[in-house]
């Protein structure tokens, strides 16, 4: 082996969801937000200076902090930003999990973390969520180097008691704890109000999801000024200027059109009530879901067999390997029509399935 080669990092990266470009498939595989973003961002990027695209953006992305402070009523002092909450989340394992002690996060939740971790060579453990992939408060309740867990977890979509997570507080005094809030407008309670009692909470939320800009990178996070400042410092020791003029502009008009991100955010959860109840009749087991994705076993709990079925008919769902998700399928809301398109097919794979069981019976 060529020396160098000893050099070289070697990881196990993150696998993102599928994203292929044909527009006629339906695609329900990566909690993206069926309908457009508002129209006010469009508004906002047309009227975009050309030439100003010379100078560097605003490393601190002043105007987009304090838009997002002023609609949370917060103090800008206490909100971070980045590209997408990935980013936000990433700087975030390396300027508040310094620990020898293990960082805990549940063994069934977001496939980011366990990456992030070895990435920076953070020790951690996965307490398992309960049978009915509810996480146990208890399980936190010893001793670690920093707790994060989103609420609603993802790929369950459970939401967590806000009274839940204060005791998970109250139990880690000497400890950051992050709530990664990427689904939380879709009915969950947000962290938010508990930031004025608890200055080691961090609060992760993003544009992606409720605010249909996946395609813009806009995430941010709240906590304690202390908190936000190690943040910046160790952004500005890695990458000053995160945020793009067009990121920070759409981020803007987007926050001030709330009326329509509440229209929108409610078309979803309607979509995802009738849905979970169509697929319960169905048979399908479903978990009962506060973000725009449903956690599915179909009757026969064949997953991948169903995951292949729908991917063969341009519906993309997602499939996670791993023994205690590999009978579910994560789906995401899409639009009415969509939803008719993935039960027409849901239909004809139920129907298939029993004549084969038929024949061979
Ligand atoms: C989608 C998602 C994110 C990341 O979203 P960004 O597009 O990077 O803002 C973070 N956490 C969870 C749990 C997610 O599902």
């Amino acid at each position: 082996m060529k020396n160098w080669k000893k050099n070289i990092r070697q990881v196990q990266p993150y696998t993102p969801g599928e994203q292929p470009d044909r527009p006629d498939i339906v695609k329900l595989n990566t909690n993206e937000n069926p309908y457009p973003p508002s129209s006010s961002v469009e508004k906002a990027l047309a009227e975009m200076d050309g030439s100003a695209l010379r100078l560097y953006p605003d490393p601190a992305a002043s105007g987009l902090v304090r838009a997002i402070a002023d609609f949370y009523e917060l103090d800008p002092s206490q909100v971070f930003v980045g590209v997408g909450s990935d980013d936000v989340l990433a700087m975030c394992f390396l300027t508040f999990f310094n620990s020898q002690k293990p960082v805990l996060f549940p063994d069934v939740t977001y496939s980011f973390y366990p990456v992030w971790a070895d990435l920076f060579r953070i020790p951690f453990e996965t307490p398992a969520l309960d049978e009915d992939f509810c996480l146990r408060k208890e399980d936190y309740y010893r001793e670690n180097g920093g707790i994060i867990f989103p609420n609603p977890n993802a790929p369950t979509g459970i939401a967590q008691p806000l009274p839940q997570i204060e005791e998970i507080l109250q139990h880690n005094l000497d400890s950051i704890v992050i709530v990664d809030e990427a689904y939380v407008d879709f009915g969950a309670p947000s962290a938010i109000r508990l930031l004025e009692r608890y200055e080691n909470l961090v609060v992760v939320q993003t544009f992606s999801k409720s605010r249909s800009l996946a395609g813009m990178r806009i995430g941010y996070a709240f906590g304690s000024p202390e908190l936000i400042r190690a943040l910046n410092d160790v952004k500005y020791s890695f990458n000053s200027y995160t945020m793009n003029q067009a990121a920070i502009a759409a981020g803007i008009a987007c926050l001030a059109d709330a009326l329509y991100w509440r229209r929108t955010l409610s078309l979803i959860t309607q979509t995802r009530e009738w849905t979970k109840a169509r697929l319960s009749d169905l048979g399908f087991t479903v978990l009962d879901s506060q973000a725009n994705f449903l956690f599915v076993s179909p009757p026969d709990k064949n997953a991948k067999d169903l995951y292949e079925a729908l991917r063969e008919r341009d519906i993309y769902v997602r499939y996670f390997a791993g023994p205690r998700t590999e009978n579910y399928l994560r789906i995401t809301i899409g639009t009415p029509l969509q939803m008719d398109r993935l039960f027409g097919a849901l239909e004809d794979w139920l129907r298939e399935g029993k004549r084969e069981g038929l024949k061979k019976g």
